[in-house]
């Protein structure tokens, strides 16, 4: 049986007109346009697509949106100092700094420079520990993604257990962190797998619902799912390709051409978790315009 597509090109539409309406409103409302700064540093390519896809989505949503472009010889105190002035700009409501960072830069110093009232990736310490305590933040925007289409792709992972494969602190740890809450649209039983498992497949096999965010092309496939399962894969791997004309494809975690006739529901790569991300960093830059990010 094939699984049903959770698309994340319809959701994240969806979400953007929301957003776009709420930027509208509050324009009319208050005056304020949402204004977010971007801060890349370094030239790598894959960093310069995704701050270009994010600056247009701000287009699409009538934010204003400033983008500094830095060498990587950039000392950490120049960049400290950047994220001061933005933190000091009234008409900045989020500061995203593009990871990662140059090795001479401490990253964690640098999302901590960032005010936790414009942290809108939600990595700040003051939001993380919020988040884990159930507390209204700023949820960052991937795990923020994947909550999202569980919830309206009708899959309430409420009383099921999901098994999520990847512990980073920016996929992993927090998408487990929310999933757990005693809330609405959470509520779930969570299973954490990591390198330190000896397999995952035994883990993966018990997954009502399975995350996977380990960044390996295809590792999960059909064969190691719970029939019935709903799959959210939000890697993203470059693989080659020769019949392509970059000769690279893009493709998840998961193998989605066995997974799909296993699962009852199934994200696709491209076309899924990595729309959702730029839809909810939208949604955390409105709320953090209108200041409600902490209500
Ligand atoms: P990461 O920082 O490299 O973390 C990968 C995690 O997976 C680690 O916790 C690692 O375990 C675990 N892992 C790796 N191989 C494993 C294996 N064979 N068995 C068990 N666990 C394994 O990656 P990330 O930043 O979380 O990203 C994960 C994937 O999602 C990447 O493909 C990335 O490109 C993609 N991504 C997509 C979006 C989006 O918007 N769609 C956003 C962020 C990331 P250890 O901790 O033990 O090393």
């Amino acid at each position: 049986m094939a699984a049903a597509l959770i698309d994340g090109r319809v959701m994240s539409a969806a979400i953007k007109a929301e957003v776009r309406l709420g930027a509208e409103a509050l324009a009319r409302t208050r005056g304020i346009t949402p204004g977010l700064a971007f801060i890349l540093v370094g030239d790598d390519p894959g960093s310069e697509v995704y701050v270009r896809s994010k600056g247009k989505a701000c287009e699409e949503m009538g934010f204003r949106s400033v983008t500094e472009r830095r060498p990587a010889t950039l000392a950490e105190r120049d960049l400290l100092g950047m994220i001061a002035a933005f933190n000091a700009d009234p008409s900045i409501h989020g500061i995203l700094v593009q990871l990662p960072l140059p090795g001479h830069i401490n990253e964690q110093r640098v999302i901590e420079a960032i005010d936790y009232r414009k942290d809108v990736d939600g990595f700040h310490p003051v939001n993380v520990g919020r988040l884990s305590l159930g507390l209204p933040c700023f949820r960052p925007c991937t795990p923020a993604g994947i909550l999202e289409m569980l919830a309206r792709s009708g899959n309430d992972p409420g009383g099921k257990h999901v098994v999520v494969v990847g512990r980073s602190n920016i996929v992993g740890k927090p998408v487990a962190s929310m999933l757990v809450q005693k809330q609405p649209g959470a509520n779930a039983v969570v299973t954490v797998v990591h390198t330190g498992a000896r397999e995952i497949a035994p883990y993966v096999r018990q997954g009502d619902v399975v995350v996977a965010a380990m960044g390996r092309p295809r590792a999960i496939t059909g064969a190691m799912l719970k029939p019935g399962a709903v799959v959210i894969d939000v890697g993203m791997n470059r693989i080659p390709d020769p019949s392509t004309k970059t000769g690279t494809r893009l493709v998840g975690d998961v193998d989605f051409d066995s997974a799909k006739e296993v699962a009852s529901a199934i994200t696709p790569v491209p076309g899924g978790v990595g729309l959702m991300t730029i839809a909810m960093l939208m949604r955390n830059t409105l709320l953090a315009a209108k200041g409600e990010a902490f209500n």
